[in-house]
Parts: C-alpha cells; sequence; structure tokens
C-alpha cells in the first residue's frame, strides 16, 4: 500500500476503502484544527445498517486504516481491535434517521467552538467560508452534557433541522454532516476556516468587517453542495499529503 506514498493519480486513492478513507479523514481534520485531545468521532454508514468509526483511544492524527472499529446500528462492536466511545449515541440517530448523511463528524474545533460559545453562526468574509451556505447550518443551543443515551440523542437530532449540513452546538464544539468524504473534508475545514477568519475581522473592531454579499454566497454554497466532488481534486490531493507525510495510515 505505501507505493501509493508516490502514486499521485487520484484515482488509486479514491479506490481506497471507507476504513483507510476514515483514517485519512481523521488524519487531515486534525492538521484543519478538530484536534481536541482524544475528542471527537466520525461515522461512516456502511450501507447495510453497520457503521465504522474512529476509536475512543486513539488522537486523530495517529489513526490507522486498521485502527477503524466497525459497530452495528446500536454501537456493538462488530470488530475492531478498541473501544467504542460511549458518546456515540448521537452519530447512531443520526444515521437512524438520515439516509442522505453517509459521514458524521464530531470534534470541537478550537474557533467554531468560539462560536458554539456565542450561539451564533459566524458571517461569511470570504468564498470558502461560504461552502456551506448559512440556510444549511444551524444553532443547537440544547445541550444536555455528554449525549450517552439513546433517548438524549434521539431528542437532539428530531429538534434538529433534517436538512442540515452542520451544526453549531452550543458551548460544545460541532457536528458536520456529509455524503461522502470530499464533502465531509471540505465542509469540516471550511467551517472551521470560516469561523477563524470571522473570529480575526470582528477582532479588527465592532461594525468593521463587510460580508459577502448573501446571494452571492448562496449560490456558491449551493453549487458546491449539487457537486459530487464539490471542490474537484482537493480530496485526492488532501489524501496524498496525508500518504506522503505517513504512509503508515494505510496499514
Ligand atoms: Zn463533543
Amino acid at each position: 500500500m505505501t507505493a501509493l506514498a508516490t502514486d499521485r493519480e487520484p484515482a488509486l486513492l479514491s479506490a481506497l476503502g471507507p476504513a483507510a478513507q476514515l483514517a485519512l479523514l481523521a488524519r487531515a481534520l486534525h492538521r484543519a484544527g478538530y484536534d481536541d485531545h482524544t475528542a471527537g468521532h466520525i461515522t461512516y454508514a456502511v450501507g447495510d445498517g453497520t457503521l465504522l468509526v474512529n476509536p475512543f483511544e486513539l488522537y486523530w492524527e495517529e489513526l490507522t486504516a486498521s485502527d477503524i472499529v466497525h459497530i452495528d446500528a446500536v454501537g456493538r462492536k462488530l470488530a475492531g481491535r478498541h473501544t467504542v466511545t460511549p458518546a456515540i449515541e448521537l452519530h447512531l440517530a443520526i444515521h437512524r434517521l438520515r439516509e442522505d448523511v453517509r459521514i458524521a463528524v464530531h470534534n470541537h474545533p478550537e474557533y467554531a467552538t468560539v462560536w458554539a460559545a456565542l450561539h451564533e453562526i459566524p458571517p461569511i468574509y470570504d468564498q470558502v467560508a461560504a461552502t456551506i451556505p448559512d440556510s444549511s447550518i444551524t444553532v443547537y443551543n440544547e445541550y444536555e452534557g455528554v449525549v450517552s443515551s439513546a433517548a438524549i440523542a434521539a431528542r437532539n437530532i428530531e429538534s434538529m433541522d433534517t436538512d442540515k449540513t452542520a451544526a453549531f452546538l452550543a458551548n460544545h464544539g460541532v457536528l458536520v454532516f456529509a455524503k461522502n468524504f470530499a464533502h465531509a473534508y471540505l465542509s469540516c475545514s471550511a467551517l472551521e476556516r470560516r469561523s477563524k477568519l470571522a473570529w480575526q475581522v470582528h477582532a479588527l473592531g465592532q461594525g468593521l468587517g463587510r460580508p459577502m454579499d448573501p446571494v452571492v454566497a448562496r449560490q456558491y454554497g449551493e453549487r458546491m453542495a449539487a457537486r459530487e466532488d464539490p471542490w474537484p481534486h482537493l480530496w485526492a490531493a488532501v489524501m496524498r499529503r496525508e500518504v506522503r507525510l505517513d504512509p503508515s495510515v494505510l496499514d
């Protein structure tokens, strides 16, 4: 597998299995700010009612393909040498209720968590920030502690609008939903970049920032959402970078 480290053919990397791509996504997102110690979960719906998930006890930056755990629809381990986090209930509920969500990501990235603390969605100040349209983001402000019970998780999800791509969890972090790995990487990284840019603009002084034209921003986001590969070739480039940095990610 390590031959892929120098292989620049995107099709070969795209043919990697979901466990390998989940490990690559975790490492790439850790680099993009999804790095709160060992917190956070990435789930992937296999399509048969089962899920793949990152293990409880490892940093996202050290994950390899064989570390990924296979679980059933209620979170029981089917295969894998590591532990499944007890805080998986929210993800189980998401995948039960939304077939369009192939990948769900949760973590506490530094800048997005600033906006989660404000219970606000950061304004759009550049093109990348427009990746997820405002209409596809929500603030969920009924945080009830660690989501470890099925009942609380189901109530949380049902109270969210069901067509959203991302949610700021008040005083907690973010949830991002995606239809494939390319969308998951772009949405997550763009959300954190948007949060950082808005924080920086607002640090210059109240009212100095000029957000993008909302119509232009919405059209940009809708165009990205409609594509299978939203930022063409980006996910392949991200995978190449991670494999180049540490080929053992594919082990
Ligand atoms: Zn959390």
